[in-house]
């Protein structure tokens, strides 16, 4: 199939050679027909499989192709959990409408609030956005969505991990009206949240499913080794980034603290790192990032904050120093390689705070793995035996749902990985190795947008 099969603007088209695209993907070639129909969808396919266009592109052509409904708000709203990936869209969308006589901006948590305020009043046709920041405009009038005609919600499952429900639903009841579409979209979209919000914003969407969030991703290769303790971890690390060959590197720790400390180690051992955490000024994460796409570091050490959706296509090793907490964010964080067809790597060290941790991704992915050891840094530790006692994340998660903070029904299939998610405004995060001065916040990187 090709992309003349569809009825995309010639303009378009010629943007899509432009960036060396010959064919569509299947998630493309599945959801483009449907999107450019008007209906609402419900898409989800690998990491690194082209999602991106396969909103954009619709989107595009219906601005294009329609008349608007209305001559002051914006006809596309786009809305993404991070920054850093709002900010990586928008540099797409620029691309595409720099063809037409379309005006996009993007409205970012972080950013200064008065120049967005003026920025939206110059009308632009499609906004890129984090929803906490939307909301805010919204709120002050500075923006009104009665207008809308599009509304694309991406990786929609971590805009809810993030607490943001509220806000889409402000957002939702902002735009409600019988024209509007809405198209949503992740790698990880089958869990009982995602369905509940879906039932409110979406009407009668269609289903696209490119494989399971748990079908093994082929081009990235993975790997477990099991640690002691904090120094292990650190061995072992250093070992691999000196025996094996890698362009650039992202490494998840489990705290923003983490990052920063193990920034500085590897540093100190000659890699040029950055460490990016959501404690950082908006200038800053900006900068890091910048510089990291550039070439200019090899190594990112960083939190969930850069687990999702961020196309970087020299990143040929993901390293999983804490394991995430949330099984989920395991495919998304090796999602960080391997993408368009590319071939990438993924090391998961795994320490006896991860064990919990780690058997939810083999939960998740209905896989065992296999241990990697490397001769003179095998661990001792092999695994806990009996079932976990009751870590402190899910008694607060008790505790929230007991008082009615959290309106989550019971899944229909098991999901045993997002037992935590639902909490709201409290993030203890998961322990590290080993303990940290007492100064030291033990926060997970929530990335919230605001903050
Ligand atoms: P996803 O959102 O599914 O993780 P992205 O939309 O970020 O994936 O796309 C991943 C990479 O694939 C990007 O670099 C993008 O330019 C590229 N890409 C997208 N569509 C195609 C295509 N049809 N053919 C080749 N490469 C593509
Ligand atoms: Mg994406």
């Amino acid at each position: 199939m090709q992309f003349t099969d569809f009825s995309l603007d010639q303009r378009l088209l010629q943007s899509i050679k432009h960036m060396g695209i010959t064919e569509p993907t299947a998630i493309q070639e599945q959801a483009l027909p449907i999107a450019l129909a008007g209906k609402d969808l419900m898409a989800s396919s690998k990491t690194g499989s082209g999602k991106t266009l396969a909103f954009l592109l619709p989107a595009l052509q219906r601005v294009i192709s329609t008349r608007s409904l209305s001559k002051r708000d914006p006809r596309v709203l786009i809305l993404l959990p991070t920054r850093e990936l709002a900010h990586q869209v928008y540099s797409q969308l620029r691309l595409l409408v720099a063809n037409t006589q379309y005006k996009a901006i993007s409205v970012l948590g972080g950013e200064n609030f008065n120049d967005q305020a003026k920025a939206l009043a110059k009308e632009p046709h499609f906004i890129v956005a984090t929803p906490g920041r939307i909301a805010d405009h919204l709120e002050q009038k500075h923006l009104f969505l009665n207008g809308l005609e599009l509304l694309v919600l991406d990786e929609a499952d971590r805009m809810l991990d993030l607490g943001f429900a509220p806000q889409l639903k402000a957002i939702n009841d902002a735009a409600d009206h019988k024209r509007r579409q809405t198209l949503m979209f992740s790698a990880t979209l089958d869990h009982d949240e995602i369905n509940d919000i879906a039932a409110t914003l979406l009407k009668n969407p269609a289903h696209v499913a490119i494989g399971a969030a748990h079908s093994e991703h082929n081009d990235i290769h993975q790997r477990i080794f099991l640690c002691d303790h904090l120094d292990h971890k650190e061995a072992l690390l250093a070992r691999l980034l000196k025996d094996e060959t890698h362009k650039q590197v992202i490494i998840f720790t489990a705290t923003r603290p983490d990052t920063e400390r193990l920034a500085a180690k590897l540093t100190a051992q000659g890699f040029a790192t950055a460490a990016l955490s959501g404690d950082l000024k908006q200038a800053a994460r900006n900068q890091i990032m910048d510089q990291f796409a550039r070439g200019q570091q090899q190594v990112l050490v960083t939190t969930d904050v850069a687990s999702r959706g961020l196309d970087l296509l020299n990143v040929s090793l993901v390293v999983n120093f804490d394991m995430p907490k949330f099984a989920e964010e395991y495919v998304h964080r090796i999602g960080r390689t391997g993408r368009a067809g590319a071939k990438g790597d993924a090391i998961s060290l795994v320490g006896p705070k991860d064990w919990d941790n780690f058997k939810k991704v083999q939960v998740f992915l209905r896989k065992t793995f296999e241990i990697s050891t490397i001769p003179g840094l095998e661990a001792k530790f092999s695994g806990l035996k009996s079932k976990a006692k009751q870590t402190p994340t899910k008694r607060v998660a008790k505790a929230e749902l007991a008082k009615g903070k959290s309106k989550r029904t019971k899944a229909a299939t098991p999901a045993p990985s997002r037992d935590k998610r639902f909490i709201t405004g409290v993030d203890i995060g998961d322990a590290p190795m080993r303990k940290k001065p007492a100064a030291a916040k033990l926060l997970q990187d929530n990335d919230t947008e605001e903050v």
